[in-house]
């Protein structure tokens, strides 16, 4: 698991290969993309490779 700061385009980009989940916070501020490099409103996100062994439903 990372953690990352992503942009909204990135963090539905992401979405669709990785479980990503938004970590504290919450309210959108200005981050530093680290999947396009790009300074714009995004957040936190820990991402998870799918499929992966452990954490499932609880
Ligand atoms: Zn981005």
């Amino acid at each position: 698991m990372r953690t990352l700061d992503l942009c909204g385009v990135c963090a539905a980009k992401l979405a669709t290969g990785y479980a990503i989940r938004k970590v504290a916070g919450g309210v959108d501020n200005k981050i530093t993309c680290a999947e396009c490099g790009r300074r714009r409103y995004g957040g936190t996100y820990e991402v998870t490779k799918k499929g992966g062994a452990g954490r499932g439903r609880g």
